[in-house]
């Protein structure tokens, strides 16, 4: 089976030694970089590995799905995607139906998660017909929006390279509004449901080692031994990003830390505070207690993380601690939960078992079965996967609230968290 639930190794796996496309265009650029200004941060090659413009891996490879580097849950199976689009359905009314809401999507990757919800929204088409529903798909790379477009629009979009904000815009096969952008900023304000699906843990991290004396921030670097070979190498003193981010009480040795998420997060929290929404986020990760999650994947097999840039996948696990603090209290959390415990809540033995009945042939139930048990079972993605959201305070308090405090009855329940009560 391939490597779903990337399980997690050393600063970089087992080293990939020969092979084609070690010497690529991407670490010439780096090469050169380094020996004019001097090492740079695990950040900084993360970002130039993965969306350097013209060599990063998501801009010229993204290769998601069983033929590529990587398997995701929603090519794995279509449950998935429906049970996320039932989720966005239930906090909809929950929140009293309003009149519009916007789907935001953060690294749609290859368009079918929005493809599943879209069926989804399609078959509730009696209870959203009165809602006003637009899509806006936040994607940095040109290789996967054009495939996105083509999966969600057969092809039929505008491209306008000159709009600040949307670079391109097309409508969904079931008549919804599309827009894509680089940034969540150019999304347009306005009532959203934000989703995050193995978005999070591609965002560039920094790296930090205590030793005797002191913390300090790991760097990459030329090896001096192996010509055209990079290495870790550790910050001669403390940088500011050490000052910044490391806890006084941190008991830990090693320590990851992802800015950019911070930032992604305080922005979706404000926006929700602001416009009313909500945001699901959903990736393999820890609760601010993992150390050294660094790792590469090519060919659906660990690789190392400095050989090659640009043709692997960079990841590393993410910190839900660190996004819940981010959050600031503008918005209530819930979560983080393992998949197997959300899509249980989600009703996916109920789905799974309609979809067995109502289809006829072997390959089919075969194929339903093992996507069941890939993303429920918990040595493959059921426990390392979690579920986490942000919603509005007011969602989360009890109407009885006002009139007894004391009251015992459970809190209003949101899907997915907590057994849904109500059919
Ligand atoms: N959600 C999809 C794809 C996950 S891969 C799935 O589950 O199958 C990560 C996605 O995030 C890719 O689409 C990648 O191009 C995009 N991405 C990576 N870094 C990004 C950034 N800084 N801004 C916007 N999109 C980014």
């Amino acid at each position: 089976a391939p490597a779903a639930a990337r399980p997690s190794s050393g600063a970089g796996g087992e080293p990939e030694t020969e092979g084609p496309g070690r010497d690529t265009a991407l670490l010439r650029h780096l090469l050169l970089k380094l020996r004019a200004t001097g090492p740079v941060t695990v950040a900084e090659y993360m970002r130039e590995a993965l969306t350097n413009p013209g060599q990063g891996y998501y801009t010229r490879r993204g290769g998601i799905g069983e033929s590529g580097d990587f398997i995701t849950s929603p090519e794995i199976t279509q449950v998935f995607g429906e049970l996320i689009g039932i989720w966005f359905v239930s906090e909809w009314i929950a929140m009293g139906k309003p009149k519009a809401f916007q789907l935001v999507e953060l690294g749609p990757g290859r368009g079918t998660l929005t493809g599943d919800m879209l069926r989804v929204f399609n078959q509730l088409a009696s209870l959203l017909s009165k809602c006003d529903v637009s899509i806006h798909l936040v994607e940095v790379s040109p290789k996967l929006s054009k495939i996105q477009a083509l999966q969600l629009t057969g092809g039929k979009v505008q491209s306008n390279p000159e709009d600040n904000s949307a670079y391109m815009k097309g409508v969904s096969k079931t008549g919804i509004p599309i827009s894509w952008y680089r940034d969540i900023q150019d999304v347009p304000p306005g009532y959203s449901f934000y989703l995050a699906h193995e978005f999070f843990d591609a965002l560039p991290i920094h790296k930090f080692q205590r030793t005797e004396k002191g913390w300090h921030e790991v760097l990459v670097d030329i090896d001096p031994e192996v010509p055209d070979q990079l290495r870790f190498v550790l910050s001669p003193s403390r940088t500011p990003a050490t000052e910044i981010f490391i806890q006084p009480e941190e008991t830990r040795d090693h320590v990851e830390v992802c800015p950019e998420a911070g930032v992604i997060i305080q922005r979706l929290a404000s926006r929700i505070e602001e416009d009313g929404g909500a945001a699901l986020v959903a990736d393999y990760g820890h609760d601010g207690t993992k150390t050294d999650t660094f790792r590469g994947f090519r060919d659906h097999k660990l690789h190392d993380v400095l050989t090659a840039p640009g043709t692997a996948d960079l990841t590393a696990d993410v910190d839900f601690s660190y996004l819940r603090k981010m959050a600031q209290g503008r918005t209530a959390t819930l979560g983080p939960i393992k998949q197997r415990e959300f899509l249980k809540n989600m009703g996916i033995d109920v789905r799974l078992q309609v979809l067995l009945q109502n289809s006829h042939d072997t390959a089919t139930h075969k194929q339903l079965l093992h996507g069941y048990d890939m993303l429920m079972n918990p040595k493959k993605m059921g426990d390392c996967f979690n579920f986490f959201a942000l919603l509005p305070h007011h969602r989360l308090v009890h109407p009885d609230k006002k009139h007894k405090r004391e009251s015992k009855s459970p809190l209003p329940p949101v899907a997915g968290f907590s057994e849904l009560l109500m059919k």
